[in-house]
């Protein structure tokens, strides 16, 4: 078999950069290690800034999004009982679009097979093989077959845990790495939202994060130890502690039911430098993470397929590579900036085991000057929405 892009993984990056290719006449083929239904029972991002909706957009897969989407003008931050509000549109001119990562995922993959392109899930034992040739290799294991695919570039969008970034050489990649003591715990509830944009809250027992899927299915978040277990929250338990966390307002607007998904997210920052090895290119999760405060894991995972696309388009339409040898450099730019903003949003907003007097000092202060500086909180608007592409 031979394509010329072969793309590894059917998250975001991937389908959305091979919907992109495709819609540019070149061929690709996705190799998914999950089946599809699996891929899209994975409850994750929410946020979507402007620059991922464009894409969206050139993919011809943004139709539900504008007509289900939630345009938020703004979001709130609470301290100390009291909430204030950035509002992203005075300060930038820019609003971010709130719609699940799942059915970005469902509009991608209904988009894809609309133009008949080819995606195999349940690929089994991805590998790669000369990569730093012209005529790199991807084999996988089908129903009890071994299958080999020939190509020109290979796309690694299979996430953190994938094999694409495995199989660079140690001696040629370099690995950057925060982990955070703490994680999220995530319930979604099939109840109207506390408030009609998305509420972040800095407390003494810890963050906590009021979200949204829709008008009528809310996304809920504690800041937990790493060492707990969904098991020790039941929903009555979540439900009490995150009425603590919050304002007596927004207490009382809330509305509680049945958890419909229950997880623990471990928050970390990571990147993986150069995002080039030969023919291979990472995109998204598979080069970087970051804390899901900034709300911008999918986000990066958009802009960095507008740089790849835009440059093998370039590479097979005009034959100039330029672009190919650039993309590490302009992706990593834009990623360095949002790992930034993440780290300072996770710094700014959670309760630290190993913080002193002095640390939460730094932080009522940090809250102190944002809530009444402008020029604070356009940097926080500004980043928030989305830095250019
Ligand atoms: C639990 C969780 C919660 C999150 N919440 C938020 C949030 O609230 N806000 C936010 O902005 N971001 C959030 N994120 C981050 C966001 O979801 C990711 O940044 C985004 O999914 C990145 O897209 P991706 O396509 O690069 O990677 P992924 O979505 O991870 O997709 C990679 C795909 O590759 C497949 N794959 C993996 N290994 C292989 C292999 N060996 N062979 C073939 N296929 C393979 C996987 O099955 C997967 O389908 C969250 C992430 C997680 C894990």
């Amino acid at each position: 078999m031979r394509t010329q892009v072969a793309i590894i993984g059917a998250g975001p990056s991937g389908l959305l950069l091979g919907q992109l290719l495709s819609l540019a006449g070149i061929d690709n083929m996705i190799l998914e290690q999950k089946s599809k239904d699996y891929v899209l029972s994975r409850i994750r991002a929410g946020v979507v800034e402007q620059g991922a909706v464009k894409l969206l957009e050139e993919a011809r897969a943004a139709e539900r999004l504008h007509r289900e989407g939630l345009v938020h003008d703004g979001t709130e931050i609470a301290f100390q009982g009291r909430r204030r509000r950035i509002d992203f549109k005075a300060l930038t001119g820019k609003v971010v679009t709130v719609y699940g990562q799942t059915e970005i995922t469902r509009d991608l993959m209904d988009a894809r097979e609309a133009i008949g392109a080819e995606t195999v899930y349940e690929a089994a034992d991805v590998a790669l093989f000369d990569l730093k040739s012209d005529r790199p290799r991807v084999s996988w294991r089908e129903g009890g077959e071994t299958h080999e695919l020939q190509c020109d570039y290979v796309a690694g969008c299979d996430g953190f845990h994938g094999v694409s970034r495995r199989s660079i050489p140690e001696s040629e990649i370099a690995a950057f790495e925060r982990v955070y003591p703490f994680g999220w715990l995530g319930v979604l509830v099939e109840k109207p939202p506390v408030s009609h944009e998305l509420i972040y809250v800095n407390h003494d027992r810890g963050f906590a994060l009021c979200s949204m899927r829709s008008t009528s299915r809310s996304r809920y978040y504690l800041q937990c130890r790493l060492d707990e277990h969904i098991d020790d929250w039941p929903d009555d338990k979540f439900w009490e502690e995150l009425v603590r966390r919050l304002d007596p307002a927004a207490a009382s607007a809330l509305q509680t039911g049945a958890s419909i998904e229950k997880s623990i997210a471990p928050l970390r920052s990571f990147v993986a430098e150069p995002m080039r090895y030969g023919n291979l290119f990472l995109a998204g999760d598979a080069a970087h993470i970051v804390p899901p405060t900034g709300a911008k894991g999918l986000n990066l995972a958009a802009s960095d397929v507008h740089y790849l696309s835009h440059a093998l388009i370039e590479k097979y339409k005009n034959g100039s590579a330029k672009d190919l040898d650039l993309y590490a450099a302009k992706a990593l730019a834009r990623v360095w900036k949002a790992e930034r903003f993440s780290w300072w949003m996770t710094q700014m907003l959670h309760r630290f085991p190993e913080s002193s007097g002095f640390d939460q000092r730094m932080q009522a202060a940090e809250l102190d000057y944002l809530f009444s500086s402008e020029a604070a909180q356009t940097a926080l608007a500004e980043n928030y929405v989305g830095l250019p592409y």
